[in-house]
Order: structure tokens, then sequence, then C-alpha cells
């Protein structure tokens, strides 16, 4: 494809007041790529919780507070439309459909990098985090890490997948379980775990099982779970627990539980109740963010995690080839999501319905419309 025209200038959201909800529509000058990167010219980006804690200054991990400024976002999708010196080998070409996920680049060369864990690159660079995201026209991108888009797989779609559709995917892979055993989703309903349940089971070939409220019920069947839990029909205590657990175990694979737990949700009490649900040998997987203050998991004794083998492990978004699998997967109609589309203007108002826990499904911004 010929060269594209690119403008001067372009409008981008920046985060103009860190720590509360507000964002600002203002014109900045497009960057030019420098070595191994590309510019792409962005259409779509998804609006994710995350983005909402960095603006806000929530995750005090994070080595500094948000800057005035920033460009926020993390679930890019657009066409390359220039590349610099040094991007011969990258396969991109100018027209290219690519995103931009959570880690915007990695080093490649740290002992996490060479490990396939990019989430742990010891200087991986976030994007909207101290580098300028997706809620803008255009930005800037590492030309071999920036993740392809496939044709069949429509922008809209992508992007919020490339954060979401990734990390469950990622922390799926992670529990060990083979195709037929049970894997068990708490917080099934939610933004994460219905994309765990139609990744782990259409995709992956395990048996799922659900758990959220009932309300969730038709949703989450309807997305492929064997089996559902209507955790409100459980009393909060140990009886509760351990009528859960028996259930569970019941609807399981040789009913001797299920091989790994993937917990999607920031719920304290349902990673307190995951370790029960796992057979020998199973694995608790770490994914939903917890909420308020640090809780150990319940029942992680070493007797009992010897004697059944168990593992907890964690696990945070997914590497380049997470991605790859995850938008092929998507393109083959194994994913569906919910979504609805607002323009650039909409921002701080979709944020303030997030915080309000009034959306339903994922937000995309079109980032062709002010
Ligand atoms: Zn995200
Ligand atoms: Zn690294």
């Amino acid at each position: 494809m010929a060269a594209v025209e690119v403008p001067t200038h372009h409008k981008a959201l920046i985060y103009d007041k860190p720590g509360e909800i507000s964002t600002k529509l203002e014109t900045i000058e497009t960057p030019k790529p420098g070595f191994g990167e590309c510019l792409i010219n962005l259409t779509h980006s998804g609006v994710c919780h995350s983005d909402q804690a960095v603006m806000c200054n929530r995750w005090s991990w994070l080595p500094a507070p948000t800057q005035a400024g920033q460009v926020g976002g993390h679930e890019g999708v657009g066409k390359v439309v220039s590349l610099g010196p040094g991007t011969e080998n990258s396969g991109l070409k100018i027209g290219d459909r690519v995103g931009i996920k959570w880690m915007a680049g990695v080093c490649g060369n740290c002992l996490p990098c060479l490990s396939g864990r990019d989430a742990c690159c010891t200087s991986g660079k976030i994007s909207g985090y101290y580098t300028p995201g997706t809620f803008q026209q255009y930005a800037l991108g590492p030309a071999h890490y920036v993740t392809p888009i496939p044709d069949a797989l429509p922008s809209d779609l992508a992007a919020p997948l490339l954060c979401g559709g990734v990390t469950v995917y990622a922390g799926l892979k992670k529990c060990g379980a083979q195709p037929g055993d049970t894997v068990v989703i708490p917080g099934a309903g939610g933004g994460l775990g219905h994309l765990a349940i139609q990744i782990g089971g259409k995709g992956m070939g395990f048996r799922m099982i659900g758990i959220d409220s009932g309300d969730k019920e038709d949703f989450v069947r309807g997305l492929g779970a064997e089996a559902f839990f209507d955790i409100t029909k459980y009393s909060k205590d140990a009886e509760g627990t351990k009528k859960l657990t028996e259930d569970v175990k019941k609807a399981s694979t040789d009913g001797m539980g299920a091989a790994g737990v993937v917990v999607c949700t920031a719920s304290n009490a349902a990673y307190g109740q995951a370790l029960g649900f796992l057979r020998f040998g199973g694995t608790l997987v770490c994914v939903g963010v917890p909420e308020g203050d640090p809780v150990p998991i319940a029942g992680a004794d070493p007797g009992s995690m010897l004697i059944q083998e168990k593992r907890i492990v964690g696990s945070a978004v997914g590497n380049r080839k997470d991605a790859i699998d995850t938008m092929n997967m998507a393109a083959r109609g194994v994913i569906k999501t919910h979504f609805t589309v607002e323009p650039m203007s909409k921002l701080s108002e979709v944020f303030e319905r997030m915080e309000k826990s009034q959306l339903v499904g994922r937000v995309v911004i079109d980032l062709s419309k002010e």
C-alpha cells in the first residue's frame, strides 16, 4: 500500500486531574515513529477498570502516581500508517491492522521476557501509564510487539479482547487442565468471567462450571457452562462453603473436584472458597485483582497443599503468543462479547457509569468520532 498521509496533530483524551474521574479532549502533536517503531491510526479503544485505577491512582503497587496530561487506554486497535527505520524485518506493512495491549512493549531480554512472562518484564512499558495510551487517534508502538489483528475480526470486537480475553486465556493455560477436565470460574458472569467460560469451554475443551449470582445463570449457561451455582443461595459461613464445595465436586469430572479454578472476581470470599473446589494436583489461578487490604487465601496451609499436591499461581495479562491465539479464537467465532460503542467525548461519563457499576458489558470508544 502507498504511503498514507499523516496529520501534524490529532485528538487525544488526557487525564487532566489524576486522582479523580476526569478526562479532557485535547489536540496534541502526532509523533513520528523512531527506530523500530510503527505509528498506528487507532480507530477503537476499549475502556477498562485498570484505566480507571490508573487515572484515580488506586493501585499503590504502581511505582508512581499518574501525571496530569497522561493519555490513558490500553486496548487499542488501528491501522499502521507509518514505519520507522529498523522495522524491515517486523513483518508489518502500511495498512496492517494491529493492536496495543496493557504491556505496550517489553525489553525482550530480561529473565521474565525470556520465560514468556511479559507482564513481569523488569523494564516493561504499560500503555496509558507513563507511555501514551490508546485514548487517542495516533499512537506509537514497537513494530515487533504490536498484535496482528486477523482480517475476519472487526476492530471494535478485537479491542476489549486484547485485555480481558488475553488475560483469561493466559490464566486458563496456567491452570494446567486437559480437555475434558473441569474448570471452575468464580465471577463467571463478569467482564473476565464470561470470556473465560467461552475460551475455556469452546476454545480449549474444558468442562466449565460457573459461579455467580443467580441473575447471571441464563447468560453463563448460554455461553457454554455445563453447570452453574448461584452464590447467593449459599450461606456466607463455613456451612455454606462446605455445601457449595460438595455441589461443585458432584458436578465435576469423576466427582473428584476441578482440575483448575480461575478466580475472575475481585472478591476475597471467592478466593477463600477456591482451594476447596480443587481435586488432587489441581491449580488455583489468581486473575481477579482482590479488593481492599490483602487477605491470605484460606486453606493454603502447607499440610493440605502437600497432601493433595495443589498449586496456587498468579497470572497477569498475557504474552504476545497469548494475544495472537486469543485474536485467532475470536476471529473463528469462539468468543462473543457484549459491548457498546461511544464517541471520544463520552469517556468521562463512561468512567462515571463504571464507578457506579452501571455498565453492562464493555464500552469501546470510536476514536474517529469526537
Ligand atoms: Zn484492560
Ligand atoms: Zn523484559
